[in-house]
């Protein structure tokens, strides 16, 4: 599942739905749910995969090698726990070589409570927002890691950098300009990290997408279409409330096809243009979009065709035409479950690689460019831009003309 709503019934109806989309044809798959891929190629590439020690053996003739002790892991904090922090984030821990789990923020304490219970985690560890501070005299945090609604992530990334901690911040970075260059002045004065939590640029099927789109892998890319849809529930949830939010569909999901489609090509759009829709009979979009549909123009005359909406179906998906062949992730922006498709007039192949925790792997990125010293592969730069990038979304939107991007 893209996002919060991962519960099992949810995650039962989107492969339903999935199987559905493939039955209309869509995603390179037959009507029984099987890739309809005439040949099918296999690349397991991930060197977070193995067995150090009979790897070493094998390099060194057969005599088995004792590892070195484990990386010392940095100390997180989670601030929120909600559907995303005790769904996805805490469990994806046990999978992180470089992070570990060390206190918590909450406003209930005894959910906090059974949360430490579940990890380990000392209850002198878990704090409120109010006395959020007092992580400075904490010596096991290193990274304090925002999963808070979008409003809340200016304040809290500031908090954590004056207390002198690294700080990873979920989408959207901010919901506002102003803040997101707070945000970044305040970790430059700090002299700490800010990343933001595009959990995507660090999973498999998706950094391999990368490769080919900047490869030209079938020639220049010509065009790319991007669905993001998710199936929003009732009405009393921050999500719908712009004041938290900063925007529907667009800041919570349609931020996935905007970022795809700037890391696909590797450009910066030049030009936007946009339509929405906000279906006042609906007393869950009277605050914010429904649907977004939005286009970019890059340098390179590459155009993208993107949609967002909070709908009755949940799928997310991508595809990039090149000048001789294409490619397909569908679903491309899940929890899990990612499959990448690919052909030319004369083929198409499905490339099956190991699904990781991506989660687990950009929690340990941090705390490896934390150790290192190394920039990090999503700055809070990086955040900035897709938030301007909406805003100038939205402005097409509004005035119904194509807008300048820069
Ligand atoms: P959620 O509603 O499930 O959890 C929000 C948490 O914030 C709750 O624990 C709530 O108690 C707390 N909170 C503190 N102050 C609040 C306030 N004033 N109003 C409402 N809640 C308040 O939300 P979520 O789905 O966990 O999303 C949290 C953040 O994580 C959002 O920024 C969202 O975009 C992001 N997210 C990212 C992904 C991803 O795949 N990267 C997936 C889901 C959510």
């Amino acid at each position: 599942m893209p996002e919060s709503h991962a519960s099992d019934w949810d995650r039962r109806k989107f492969l339903s739905a999935a199987g559905g989309l493939a039955a209309a044809g869509l995603g390179s798959t037959s009507a029984a749910g099987q890739p309809k891929a005439e040949q099918r190629t296999v690349e397991l590439d991930n060197p977070r995969i193995g067995d150090p020690i009979s790897q070493t053996a094998k390099a060194q003739g057969g005599t088995p090698q004792v590892p070195g002790p484990p990386p010392k892991k940095l100390g997180y904090c989670i601030v929120g726990l909600g559907k995303f922090s005790v769904g996805q984030i805490l469990p994806a821990f046990k999978d992180a070589e470089h992070a570990r789990p060390v206190a918590l923020v909450s406003g209930d304490r005894a959910k906090s409570e059974a949360v430490a219970d579940a990890y380990d985690i000392s209850k002198k560890k878990i704090y409120s927002y109010d006395n959020f501070d007092a992580i400075a005299d904490d010596p096991d945090i290193d990274v304090v890691y925002i999963i808070l609604p979008n409003a809340l992530h200016a304040e809290f990334t500031i908090r954590a950098f004056e207390a002198g901690k690294h700080v990873l911040c979920e989408k959207p970075m901010a919901t506002s300009i102003a803040d997101c260059e707070r945000m970044i002045g305040a970790g430059k004065q700090a002299g700490k990290k800010l990343m933001i939590a595009y959990r995507v640029q660090y999973e498999p099927f998706n950094i391999k997408a990368i490769e080919w789109a900047r490869n030209e892998h079938y020639g220049p890319i010509q065009f790319i279409t991007s669905e993001t849809v998710i199936e929003i529930g009732g009405p009393n949830q921050w999500r719908l409330d712009k004041k938290l939010s900063g925007g529907g569909s667009l800041m919570d999901i349609g931020i996935y096809s905007l970022n795809a489609m700037r890391y696909l090509t590797g450009e910066e759009p030049t030009h936007i243009n946009a339509m929405m829709h906000q279906d006042n009979s609906d007393p869950r979009f009277s605050d914010v979009e429904q649907s977004i549909i939005f286009q970019l123009k890059f340098p390179s005359g590459i155009l993208a065709n993107c949609t967002s909406s909070y709908s009755t179906a949940t799928f997310n998906r991508y595809a990039v035409a090149f000048r001789d062949g294409w490619l397909k992730l569908d679903p491309a922006t899940n929890y899990t479950g990612h499959r990448f498709f690919h052909g030319t007039p004369e083929k198409e192949e499905q490339l099956f690689l190991k699904h990781v925790s991506h989660f687990a792997a950009e929690m340990d990125h941090l705390a490896q460019c934390i150790k290192d010293n190394k920039p990090v592969k999503t700055p809070g730069e990086e955040g900035l831009k897709d938030v301007k990038y909406m805003q100038k979304i939205y402005q097409a939107a509004r005035e119904g003309k194509t807008v300048t991007a820069g």
